[in-house]
C-alpha cells in the first residue's frame, strides 16, 4: 500500500516524499482512508506508530475538502487536544510538516508560556488548533477562542490525559463543541474508562488497532540489568562508557531523583540534562533540544515528561528505576526502535523492584532476558525495602505525579495569576489540578493511575 493509494491529495503527497516517508505505516494505512470516509475512530495506537500523521493528513483534507465556513476570521475547524506541551508541540510541528503545501494554518496553545501570542495567533483566525485542556480553558474563559465550527475533534493519547485527570476538562471542551462533527480517539490502552469515554462521544465509531510496542516490537531489544539499589548509578555510568553510548533516554520515577541523577551524571563526566514538570518551558525546550543535537549525551526524565517527545532514532532508554504503573515501561520503551530503527531498553533492577519487574513481565507477556554485569553482581544479602519508605523517593514521587499533572495541562500559576477562571471552574478541574499545591495524596486524584499507586506504594 502507498500512500498515492490512500487517497490523498498531491499536495499532502508531496510534503510526505519531502520527509522521506515511503510507504503508511500500519496505523496510516488503516485510519486514513476512515477517516477520509467521515467515519468516527477509536483507534489503538501509540507513540512511534506514525499515528500522528495517521490524524493529521486526513483532517488536512477533509478541510481542505469542505468549504470554510464564511466570516470576519476564519474559525478553528479542526481541534487537537494533547494531554502534554511536548505533544501538542509535537504534533503542531507534524501540522505544519504535513500542511506546508496547503493554505490552512495552524497554531499550538498549552500553558506555562504567555498567553497573549497565543491569543493574537487566534484573532488572526486558525483553522487547526492544536491545545492541552488547561489553556484552551483559559482561553474559553477570557472569550479569546470560538469552538462552534469545530468539525473534527482528535483526542490525543486520550488514556494519559485520563490518568492526568482531565476528564472534567474535556467534558467541558466537548460541551462547547457542535453536535455535528468527526472525532478520532487515540490511545495506547483501551481501558473501562476509555470505553465509557468513547461510548459517550464517538458516534458509530470504527475501531483500529496496531501491534503495541510491547507484544510485536521486535526492534526494541528489552533487557534487565539486575543491581543493588545503591550501585545503580555506578552501573548507569559504566554502561554508557564502555558501551559508547552517545544518546541515552533516563528514566526516573522522581523529579528529584532525575535532578541529581543528572548531576552525578555529569560528576562522572558525562554531559546529561533533566526534563520534568518542575522545569519551565524554556529549560525543557533547551535540554531537548541540546539532547536532539548531541550536546547533552542523557536526557533524565520522569514519565510525564517524556510523553511527547520525539527523537528520531533513540538507540538507548534505559528504566533507572522502573515505575510503578506496569504500563509506563511500555510508554518508556516506546521512545526508541521507533519507525523501523533498532532500539535497546535497559532496565536496572533492584531487589526492592522485583515485584514491579513481574507486574511488567506479565503485561508484555514475557520475560526480559536477565543480564549480569560482571562487577555488578547483587548481594543477595540485601533486603528490599519498599519502595515509598526512601523517604526522599517517596515524597518526591507524590510531588512529581502531581505537580506534573499541574505544570503540563496548561495549569500553570499563569492562570492563577490573572485570575481569569472561566465561571463555574470551582468546583471543577482548576481545583482538582490546583490539588497538586497541597498535600493530597495522589491517590485521591481521579483517574486510574492515582488508583494504582496505592498498591504500587504498599506493594512493591
Ligand atoms: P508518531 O507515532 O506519530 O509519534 O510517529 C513516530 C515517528 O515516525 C515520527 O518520527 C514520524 O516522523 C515517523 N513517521 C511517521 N510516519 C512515517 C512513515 N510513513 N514512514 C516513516 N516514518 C514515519
Amino acid at each position: 500500500m502507498s500512500f498515492q493509494e490512500l487517497g490523498l491529495r498531491a499536495e499532502l503527497l508531496r510534503a510526505i516524499a519531502d520527509q522521506g516517508y515511503t510507504q503508511p505505516t500500519p496505523i496510516q494505512s488503516q485510519a486514513i482512508p476512515l477517516v477520509l470516509e467521515g467515519h468516527d475512530l477509536l483507534a489503538g495506537a501509540q507513540t512511534g506508530t506514525g499515528k500522528t500523521a495517521g490524524f493529521t493528513l486526513p483532517t488536512l483534507q477533509r478541510l481542505m475538502a469542505a468549504p470554510a465556513p464564511q466570516g470576519k476570521t476564519r474559525p478553528v475547524r479542526a481541534l487537537v487536544l494533547t494531554p502534554t506541551r511536548e505533544l501538542a508541540a509535537q504534533v503542531g510541528e507534524n501540522v505544519a510538516t504535513y500542511g506546508k503545501f496547503l493554505p490552512l494554518k495552524s497554531t499550538i496553545i498549552f500553558g506555562g508560556v504567555s498567553i497573549n501570542p497565543q491569543i493574537s495567533a487566534l484573532r488572526r483566525g486558525v483553522d487547526i488548533l492544536i491545545a492541552t485542556p488547561g489553556r484552551l480553558l483559559d482561553h474559553i474563559g477570557q472569550r479569546t477562542l470560538d469552538l462552534s465550527k469545530v468539525e473534527i475533534l482528535v483526542l490525543d493519547e486520550a488514556d494519559r490525559m485520563l490518568d492526568m485527570g482531565f476528564i472534567r476538562d474535556i467534558r467541558k471542551i466537548l460541551a462547547l463543541l457542535p453536535k455535528q462533527r468527526q472525532n478520532l480517539l487515540f490511545s495506547a490502552t483501551f481501558s473501562g474508562e476509555i470505553k465509557s469515554l468513547a461510548a459517550a462521544f464517538l458516534r458509530d465509531p470504527v475501531q483500529v488497532e496496531v501491534a503495541r510496542h510491547n507484544s510485536t516490537n521486535t526492534q526494541v531489544e528489552q533487557s534487565v540489568y539486575p543491581v543493588d539499589r545503591q550501585r545503580k548509578r555506578a552501573l548507569l555510568s559504566y554502561l554508557i562508557g564502555s558501551g559508547n553510548w552517545q544518546q541515552v533516554l533516563v528514566f526516573t520515577r522522581t523529579k528529584h531523583g532525575a535532578n541529581r541523577l543528572a548531576e552525578q551524571l555529569e560528576q562522572d563526566g558525562i554531559t546529561a540534562a533533566a526534563i520534568h514538570g518542575n522545569k519551565s518551558q524554556g529549560a525543557r525546550t533547551r535540554a531537548l533540544s541540546d539532547f536532539k543535537t548531541g550536546q547533552v549525551r542523557v536526557l533524565v526524565a520522569t514519565d510525564i515528561a517524556a510523553r511527547g517527545l520525539d527523537i528520531d532514532q533513540l538507540p538507548h532508554v534505559v528504566n533507572y528505576e522502573l515505575p510503578n504503573v506496569a504500563e509506563d515501561y511500555v510508554h518508556r520503551i516506546g521512545r526508541t526502535g521507533r519507525a523501523g530503527n533498532q532500539g535497546a531498553a535497559i532496565s536496572l533492577v533492584c531487589v526492592d523492584e522485583l515485584k514491579l519487574l513481574a507486574g511488567i513481565e506479565r503485561l508484555i507477556k514475557r520475560a526480559i532476558p536477565k543480564e549480569v554485569v560482571a562487577g555488578f553482581e547483587v548481594d543477595p544479602t540485601i533486603k528490599p525495602e519498599p519502595i515509598m519508605k526512601q523517604g526522599r523517593q517517596g515524597r518526591s514521587d507524590r510531588g512529581d505525579n502531581q505537580g506534573q499533572a499541574k505544570g503540563r495541562n496548561g495549569h500553570s500559576g499563569q492562570r492563577v495569576a490573572h485570575g481569569n477562571r472561566p465561571a463555574g471552574k470551582g468546583k471543577g478541574s482548576g481545583d482538582h489540578h490546583r490539588s497538586g499545591h497541597g498535600n493530597r495524596p495522589a491517590a485521591n486524584r481521579g483517574g486510574q493511575r492515582g488508583r494504582q499507586r496505592p498498591a504500587a506504594r504498599q506493594g512493591a
